[in-house]
C-alpha cells in the first residue's frame, strides 16, 4: 500500500496500476491559448508551413508577475507554493494540464512537480514537469568545435518548439561564443532552457584541468542564472570515492561533464567542488529560481553497464542532494540513465523514485538495445515509452545521430517526433484524462477518408501529407475512399458497417436462438 500521497498513489503507473487521476492529453502548445499561440511556433504538429525564418521577439507573459517578486532574497516556485502562494505560474500551469491549482501548489510544495521559470526568461511559458502532469519531451540543441554556428542553432530550437519539445538544452561545447549563443536562445525561447555549466567552466580555462578552480564552476553556474538558464544539470552526485567503482565496465563514464569532473578529482586528488560547495550553488540558484537537474555522471554508456553498483551509488547521493537542495527550497529533478535492457527499466523508475524522495525523474532514452546506430531515436524511444509509463517526467530526445555525429535539424525533427509518440504513448497507458481525443478524433477522420483532417491531426502532417501525395498528389485523391496501400477496389474501410445494420443482424441471431431453442425441445 502507498503511503498517502506518494508518487504511486499519484501516478497510477503499471507500479501500482495503470491509471493516473491526472493530466491532461497533450501537453503542446496548440492545446494552449498563450503568448506563442502568436509566434510561428505556436502549432507544433499542426502546423502546415516549415519555419524557415527566426520569428519576432516574443511577448514578455511574465514580466509583471516577476517585476512583483523584485528584491525578495529567495523566488523559487517551491518557496512560494511552501508559503501557501499559487503565483501566476501555477495558475499558469493548472490551466495547461487542467489541474485544480491547489493541487500544482501542493505538488510543487512537496517537490514531486517543478516549474522551471528563471525570473530572468520572461518570455518563457510555465509549464511543468512531475508525476501529476503529462509526460514531458526535452531536446537537445547545441554548436561543437566542429559545426553549427548560431543561425543553424535558432533554426533547431524552432524546429524543436514547432515539432512539440517541452523544454530544449543547450549543450554547446565550443565552435562559437557561447554566450552570445545562450542569450539568443533564451530570447527566442517560450519553452524553459537547460544547460551544463562544465562545458563552460573547462572553456573558460581553455580545457585546462590542472587550472579549474571551484570558483570557476561557481561563476559560471551564477553567469548562466543571470543569462536566464531555467535549469542547469550540475553533477554534484558523482563522488570520489565512485569512481574505483567503474572498474570492469566496458564503457567508463560516458557523461560528458561527468567526465569533466572525473577528471578533475583525478588530478586534484580533492572531492567533486559541485559537492562540497552544493549550498552555495542553492544559494545562487534561489536568488534566481534556476532549478536543478541532478546529473548522472555515472549513467550506464551501454547495456553491460546498467544498474551497476557504480550507477546507484551515485543515485543514492542524487536522493540526498535532493533533500539538501529542498532545505534551500530549491527546486531539482533528477537525471537518469541512458542504456538499460527492457527488463530494467521498472526497477530504475522505482529506484530512482525511493532514492530521491519522487522528486521528478528526467530519463535520457534509455536506449533499450546497443547495436543500432543511425536508429538510436527508435531504440530509445521503445525505452521511454516504457520509463513514461512508470512513472518518468521527462523524456530527452535521442536522435538518430546519437554515438555518430552533430544532429542537424532533420535530425532534431526525427528525434523529436518519436519522443512526442514515446509520452504520448506512456500519457494513454497512464490512462491520462483527455490523453486518447487526438487519437480518437483522427481515427475518424481515417474512416470518413478525411485525409486533410488525418494530416492536420498527425504529429507531423507535412511528413504524413508528403508519403500519402508520393503516389496520389492530384487534389482529387483528397477525398478519395482508398490509398495506394490497397487501391480503390480492396479497400476494407469502404465497407462501412453501421449500428442499424448491427442492430438488425442482432435481431437475427436472437430469433434464430430462439428457434433453435424451440426446436430443441419439440425434439
Ligand atoms: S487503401 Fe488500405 S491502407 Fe489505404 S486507407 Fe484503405 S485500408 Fe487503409
Amino acid at each position: 500500500m502507498p503511503a498517502q500521497g506518494s508518487a504511486e498513489e499519484l501516478s497510477h503507473s503499471p507500479i501500482v496500476s495503470m491509471a493516473a487521476p491526472f493530466g491532461l492529453g497533450l501537453s503542446d502548445h496548440n492545446l494552449v491559448e498563450t503568448s506563442v499561440a502568436a509566434t510561428p511556433l505556436a502549432r507544433p504538429g499542426f502546423s502546415s508551413a516549415v519555419v524557415t525564418t527566426l520569428p519576432s521577439p516574443l511577448p514578455h507573459m511574465r514580466s509583471a508577475w516577476i517585476e512583483k517578486r523584485q528584491g525578495q532574497a529567495n523566488v523559487t516556485q517551491l518557496h512560494y507554493a511552501r508559503a501557501g502562494v499559487v503565483t501566476e505560474e501555477m495558475a499558469h500551469v493548472a490551466r495547461r494540464e487542467k489541474l485544480p491549482e491547489s493541487l500544482v501548489r501542493e505538488e510543487v510544495a512537496r517537490g514531486r512537480m517543478i516549474i522551471p521559470a528563471n525570473i530572468n526568461h520572461p518570455n518563457l511559458e510555465p509549464m511543468a514537469i512531475g508525476i501529476a502532469s503529462s509526460c514531458k519531451v526535452n531536446a537537445n540543441i547545441g554548436a561543437s568545435p566542429n559545426a553549427s554556428d548560431i543561425n543553424e542553432e535558432l533554426e533547431k530550437l524552432h524546429l524543436a518548439v514547432k515539432y512539440g519539445a517541452d523544454t530544449v538544452m543547450d549543450l554547446s561545447t565550443g565552435g562559437v561564443n557561447l554566450d552570445e549563443v545562450r542569450t539568443a536562445i533564451i530570447q527566442a525561447s517560450p519553452v524553459p532552457i537547460g544547460t551544463v555549466p562544465v562545458y563552460q567552466a573547462l572553456e573558460s580555462v581553455h580545457g585546462s584541468i590542472e587550472k579549474l578552480s571551484e570558483d570557476d564552476f561557481l561563476h559560471i553556474i551564477e553567469k548562466h542564472c543571470q543569462q536566464g538558464v531555467d535549469y542547469q544539470t550540475i553533477h554534484a552526485g558523482l563522488l570520489i570515492e565512485h569512481l574505483p567503482k567503474v572498474k570492469g565496465r566496458l564503457t567508463g563514464i560516458v557523461s560528458r561533464g561527468g567526465g569533466i569532473l572525473a577528471q578533475w578529482m583525478l588530478y586534484h586528488h580533492r572531492q567533486n567542488p559541485l559537492y562540497t560547495r552544493f549550498d552555495d550553488i542553492c544559494e545562487i540558484f534561489k536568488r534566481y529560481d534556476c532549478t536543478f537537474s541532478l546529473g548522472d555522471s555515472l549513467r550506464p554508456g551501454c547495456l553491460h553497464d546498467a544498474s551497476d553498483e557504480a550507477q546507484l551509488a551515485e543515485l543514492k547521493t542524487l536522493g540526498e542532494l535532493t533533500r539538501r537542495a529542498w532545505k534551500h527550497d530549491v527546486q531539482v529533478m533528477v537525471e537518469g540513465p541512458g542504456h538499460v535492457p527492457m527488463d530494467q527499466i521498472e526497477f530504475n523508475v522505482r529506484k530512482q523514485m525511493e532514492e530521491c524522495s519522487e522528486a521528478p525523474f528526467y530519463v535520457l532514452g534509455p536506449l533499450v538495445t546497443d547495436i543500432a546506430p543511425g536508429y538510436d531515436h527508435i531504440t530509445s524511444a521503445i525505452g521511454a515509452a516504457m520509463a513514461g509509463w512508470y512513472g518518468t517526467a521527462m523524456l530527452c530526445y535521442v536522435t538518430p545521430k546519437e554515438h555518430l555525429g552533430l544532429p542537424n535539424p532533420e535530425d532534431v525533427r526525427n528525434g523529436l517526433i518519436a519522443y512526442k509518440i514515446a509520452a504520448h504513448a506512456a500519457d494513454i497507458a497512464r490512462h491520462r484524462p483527455g490523453a486518447r481525443d487526438r487519437d480518437d478524433e483522427l481515427s475518424r477522420a481515417r474512416y470518413a477518408f478525411d485525409w486533410n483532417k488525418q494530416f492536420d491531426l498527425s504529429l507531423d502532417p507535412e511528413r504524413a501529407r508528403e508519403y500519402h501525395d508520393e503516389t496520389l498528389p492530384a487534389d482529387i485523391y483528397k477525398q478519395a475512399e482508398f490509398c495506394s496501400m490497397c487501391g480503390p477496389k480492396h479497400c476494407p474501410m469502404q465497407t462501412k458497417i453501421t449500428d442499424a445494420d448491427l442492430e438488425g443482424l442482432e435481431q437475427v441471431l436472437a430469433e434464430q436462438a430462439t428457434a433453435d431453442r424451440k426446436a430443441q425441445q419439440v425434439g
